[in-house]
C-alpha cells in the first residue's frame, strides 16, 4: 500500500497538471491555424468548388468502371461476362446478359452491362472479385442527377473506360495490372510455341519413320522377286 505521501502523480505523461492546460494548448492551436490561414495556402482547405476542384486520393473510390484495352471498347473489352461480379455484389445492382451469336453460342463479351449506381454501395468487392482485371473503382464523384432511371443505371457507353483513363486514375494499380497481364501473354505465347514445337518434332519423327518403313518395305519387294 502506497501512503498519501508516495502516491503516483497525475497527469498523462506521469507529471501534474495545471487544470484546463489541455484546453488552454487546443486554444492554442485553433488560433495560431486561424492566424496562418491567412497566408499559408496549407493552413486553409477550403477551396471555391465546384470553380476549384480538390486532387483526390488515389485511394478515393466511387461507382465501378469497366476497363477495355486499344482504342474501342467494342473490340478491347476485357469483361467475359463471366457474371461473378454479379452474383458477388451485395445489394445486387449489377445485371448481365452475355453476347450470343445465331447459333447461341456464348461470345464471352458482355451484351448487357448495367449497374445501378443508386444502389451500390461502393464496397469495391466486384472489383476485387474478377477474375479478368476488368472491373476496377472509379474516382468519378460528380453524377447528382434528378432522373433516377437514365442518369443512375449506367451502361456499357458509361462503364467502359480505356486503359490510359485507368492509368491516369491509379498508375501504380493499373502498371501493375499491364505488367501481370503482359507476363501471362508472354507465358501463352511460350507454352503456344512450346507446343507447336513439339508437334512439329513428333510430326517430323513420324514421317521419318513412315520413310523408312516405305523404303524397308521395298527393299523386301525387291529381295522377294531376285
Ligand atoms: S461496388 Fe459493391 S455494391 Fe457497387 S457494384 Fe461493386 S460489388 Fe456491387
Ligand atoms: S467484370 Fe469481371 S467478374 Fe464481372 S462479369 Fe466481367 S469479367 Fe466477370
Amino acid at each position: 500500500m502506497k501512503d498519501a505521501k508516495h502516491q503516483e502523480p497525475a497527469g498523462k505523461a506521469g507529471k501534474w497538471t495545471i487544470p484546463g492546460y489541455g484546453l488552454l494548448q487546443g486554444l492554442f492551436v485553433s488560433g495560431r491555424n486561424m492566424v496562418e490561414s491567412y497566408y499559408k495556402k496549407e493552413r486553409c482547405p477550403v477551396i471555391q468548388y465546384p470553380e476549384e476542384k480538390a486532387d483526390i486520393s488515389p485511394n478515393f473510390r466511387n461507382f465501378p468502371f469497366l476497363c477495355y484495352d486499344g482504342d474501342r471498347p467494342e473490340t478491347g473489352l476485357r469483361c467475359t461476362a463471366c457474371g461473378i461480379c454479379e452474383k458477388e455484389c451485395p445489394p445486387q445492382c449489377i445485371y448481365i446478359v452475355m453476347d450470343r451469336d445465331e447459333n447461341g453460342k456464348a461470345k464471352k463479351r458482355p451484351k448487357v452491362f448495367d449497374i445501378d449506381i443508386s444502389v451500390c454501395m461502393n464496397c469495391g468487392i466486384c472489383a476485387e472479385v474478377c477474375p479478368f482485371d476488368s472491373i476496377y473503382m472509379d474516382g468519378q464523384y460528380e453524377m447528382a442527377t434528378d432522373d433516377r432511371f437514365e442518369k443512375l443505371v449506367l451502361g456499357l457507353d458509361r462503364l467502359a473506360k480505356s486503359t490510359d483513363y485507368h492509368m491516369q486514375l491509379r498508375p501504380k494499380e493499373a502498371t501493375a495490372v499491364m505488367e501481370k497481364r503482359k507476363a501471362a501473354e508472354e507465358k501463352k505465347k511460350a507454352a503456344a510455341a512450346a507446343r507447336a514445337a513439339k508437334a512439329k518434332a513428333a510430326a517430323e519423327k513420324k514421317a521419318k519413320e513412315a520413310k523408312e518403313q516405305a523404303e524397308k518395305n521395298a527393299d523386301d519387294a525387291k529381295g522377294g522377286t531376285e
